[in-house]
């Protein structure tokens, strides 16, 4: 079965950070865009979210207003998972927990085009073995967009073990199309990305943990120290420590390697409901203004 080659309508799901972010990037870029969450209500928070941001750059001398009247006018919420039956391509950006994506891609694939592209943003997850939960091996690939989408410049795409050439070339063509620059990656625990920040991020909840520093003396130690533009928490904090754990645990069970281990202070953050920006308050309280340490 031929493979959509150009990508004129995007579905979505989960209108979080995420799946908002990769549905603003879509619009503005020409595509329409359904939006899908748990309810209408949620989806349409997101499209919110998105006309608030579209309206800062329209202030900020970004963006014609123009342009952002056409760009929200092909974003759709949602009412129903029907609603993606017309996708060519569809991007599951839910909460990154295997359980939910399984759940997700056996409620959308019997509506899907039997053609259409079904991809998911996981940060970390084995995309194979998400893909075998599917009607479409063959039609399915990991497309890693960074937080946040529309600044962020790069999207890793991740085939799986059954993913075709021309669905890969084809999501290629779509990544290109938003303007990010791609790279290409195996399909083995955290890609690359995560590999490689997400253990820093938790070796630097250690260090705290430890005693060795304060949250503010070990984010300042690698702004200065390394460079970064932003210390580990404040990233942690920007990514949510629940996708932090998250990762965390498929490095973990994935590569079975102590190395790996969450960090125990991580998993209490968690527990507590204190996930970072998107709950006010993580390893910084945001409800104060400068953002205060939490220990
Ligand atoms: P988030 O918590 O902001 O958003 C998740 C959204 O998914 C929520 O709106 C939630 O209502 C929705 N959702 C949950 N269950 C659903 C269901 N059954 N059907 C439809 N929608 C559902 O999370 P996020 O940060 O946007 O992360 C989403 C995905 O993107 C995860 O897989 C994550 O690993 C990945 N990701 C995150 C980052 C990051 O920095 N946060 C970066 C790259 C990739």
């Amino acid at each position: 079965m031929p493979v959509p080659s150009r990508i004129e309508t995007l579905g979505v799901v989960g209108a979080g950070q995420m799946g908002a972010g990769i549905a603003q990037v879509a619009a503005v870029t020409g595509h329409r865009v359904v939006v899908y969450d748990v309810s209408l209500e949620m989806a349409r928070q997101g499209i919110d979210k998105i006309g608030a941001q579209l309206a800062r750059q329209v202030a900020n001398g970004k963006m014609e207003a123009s342009a952002r009247e056409a760009a929200l006018s092909r974003l759709v919420a949602a009412d129903g998972v029907g609603a993606l039956a017309e996708a060519d391509l569809v991007i599951e950006a839910a909460t990154e927990r295997e359980d939910v994506k399984r759940r997700i891609f056996q409620q959308v694939c019997p509506v899907l085009r039997p053609d259409a592209i079904l991809a998911t943003n996981t940060s970390s997850i084995s995309i194979t073995r998400l893909a075998s939960g599917t009607d479409r091996p063959e039609r399915f690939l990991g497309i890693h967009f960074m937080n946040p989408v529309p600044v962020m410049k790069l999207v890793e795409l991740v085939r799986g073990i059954a993913t075709d050439d021309d669905v890969f070339e084809t999501a290629k063509s779509f990544a290109a199309g938003l303007g990010k620059t791609l790279t290409v990656s195996e399909d083995f625990p955290g890609f690359i990305v995560n590999r490689v920040l997400v253990p820093m991020i938790n070796e630097a909840i250690y260090t705290l943990h430890e005693g060795v520093g304060t949250i503010e003396s070990i984010d300042a130690s690698m702004r200065l120290g390394a460079n970064h533009p932003m210390g580990p928490f404040q990233l942690a904090d920007f990514i949510g420590l629940d996708t932090c754990l998250a990762i965390m645990q498929v490095l973990h069970d994935g590569l079975a390697d102590s190395k790996y281990r969450p960090c125990p202070l991580l998993v209490k953050y968690v527990e507590a409901g204190w996930l970072g920006r998107k709950t006010g308050r993580g390893f910084y309280d945001y409800r104060v203004d400068p953002p205060k340490p939490t220990r």
